[in-house]
């Protein structure tokens, strides 16, 4: 059965607009993408959607997510990096079984309100697993290690590796789950390398946090800092003397299978480094903002040549999910930081959120464009009331007012998943689910 979905604008991503455009799928693929009369000439026998008003775009990739961190919103805000991190570990032995799937569930359903199709998650409880697979996202899932001096990485490797094959029991056929080894502040030079091997050996994909705050190169540099301090509890310190980006030059760690997150605090060499080794970036703007963690000088990388997407982080340090408002962050950073307006467009930053993200993960044959052969994943928002109703440019309408209240649906493998129309209940019943485990972080026992 062929789908036709029309809509006054879409905006494919790497070929022009179209106004009064259309897109067919047929068996989860994207089969023509055109003008409307166009679309429905060459599939008349469709089932057609009238979108009206909406604009039709790629499904977003959300190139850095924590599902399991849904219900982490506002605890410590203005606190520095290292007593923000050393805060959320001391909350977490508060949560009892089921909060953290509660949480999960209520994380993958906020990302396909925000138009999200795509997610790489770090997960620490392996819960994200399931709950992006039952959401029907597509992407991966990489599964955290932590270990710190003096600790033998082969038991952690052994219980990393019997973790993520249990996973892979609750995955969908569009989730694939790897490593996350945590940080270079979390994680010894040897744990990096122990962890790199099984990822080579069994072809895993590999997320890991670097450069994101002054105190972890001060950690990593020399073992000191706040950072360091605040960690003492979960994983001593090793320091290697080196800058983060370049003990994962030296530990192999800047090939195109891994996803390296924050990259904030760099210099352009590093940025150059990055490309040259073909590592994915995901920017994180909102979380590194309100961290203090500095804004990742985007220009350089994208300038160097790195393949960057944006990623929402988690609520525990970026709000939410809503990776509309991820974007924005994005433009309005780059353009500050480099005094320029053209430093980031509106057409550049969906492209990030995008072909970027699809390319920052190695979906970028899969997904990220609408284009023929191409699997079918979509969104569409609605402006109506917006400031941005009627539509001059749909690109910046997008990016300057897309948000999950005006989502209108979320596509992937062309099964329809989150559709704004009927899904409220949904959404009530995972926030009510997911509320417990949050008051239980926070104190408020009943
Ligand atoms: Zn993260």
């Amino acid at each position: 059965m062929t789908e036709v979905y029309a809509a006054d604008h879409v905006v494919p991503v790497g070929a022009p607009p179209l106004r009064g455009g259309a897109v067919a799928v047929a068996d989860g693929a994207i089969v023509a993408v055109g003008t409307r009369a166009e679309v429905l000439n060459a599939h008349p026998e469709a089932r057609v959607e009238e979108l009206g008003s909406a604009i039709l775009l790629p499904a977003l990739v959300n190139a850095h997510t924590h599902l399991e961190y849904a219900t982490y919103g506002g605890f410590g805000d203005g606190m520095t990096f290292g007593p923000w991190i050393a805060d959320h570990v001391a909350r977490r032995p508060r949560l009892e079984p089921g909060d953290v799937e509660a949480a999960a569930a209520l994380g993958a359903l906020q990302n396909l309100r925000s138009g999200v199709g795509t997610i790489a998650d770090a997960s620490f409880a392996g819960a994200s697993v399931r709950a992006a697979s039952e959401a029907g996202l597509r992407g991966i899932v990489d599964f955290e290690a932590f270990g710190g001096k003096g600790q033998d990485p082969a038991p952690t490797v052994e219980r990393t590796w019997e973790r993520i094959q249990a996973l892979r029991a609750d995955a969908s056929p569009l989730i694939r789950v790897g490593i996350s080894p945590h940080a270079p502040y979390t994680v010894t030079p040897a744990l990096y390398r122990a962890l790199d091997e099984l990822a080579l050996a069994e072809g895993l994909s590999i997320i890991t946090h670097v450069a994101e705050s002054k105190g972890e190169l001060e950690a990593i540099a020399s073992g000191t800092g706040p950072v360091a301090v605040a960690l003492l509890a979960l994983a001593e310190v090793e320091a290697s003397g080196l800058h983060p980006v370049d003990l994962m030059a030296e530990l192999g760690l800047l090939r195109p299978d891994v996803v390296l997150v924050h990259m904030v605090q760099i210099t352009p060499e590093h940025a150059r480094l990055v490309a040259a080794g073909g590592a994915g970036v995901a920017h994180c703007p909102r979380s590194n903002a309100l961290l203090g963690c500095g804004a990742a000088p985007l220009a350089d990388l994208l300038a160097a040549g790195a393949r960057v997407g944006i990623g929402t982080d988690s609520p525990a340090s970026a709000v939410d999910f809503d990776l509309w408002a991820e974007l924005r962050t994005a433009i309005y950073t780059a353009r500050a930081r480099e005094a320029r307006p053209d430093a980031l467009s509106a057409q550049q930053a969906l492209e990030l959120a995008t072909i970027g993200g699809a390319r920052a993960l190695g979906y970028e044959d899969t997904i990220g464009t609408l284009a023929v052969g191409k699997r079918a994943d979509l969104t569409a928002i609605d402006l109506t009331g917006s400031p941005f109703a009627e539509v001059e440019d749909p690109i910046a309408s997008a990016v300057f007012a897309g948000s999950p209240e005006r989502t209108l649906l979320t596509i992937i493998d062309g099964v329809v998943r989150y559709r704004r129309a009927t899904d409220d209940g949904r959404l009530a019943a995972a926030l009510a689910a997911a509320r417990p485990g949050r008051a239980r972080m926070i104190g408020h026992e009943n």
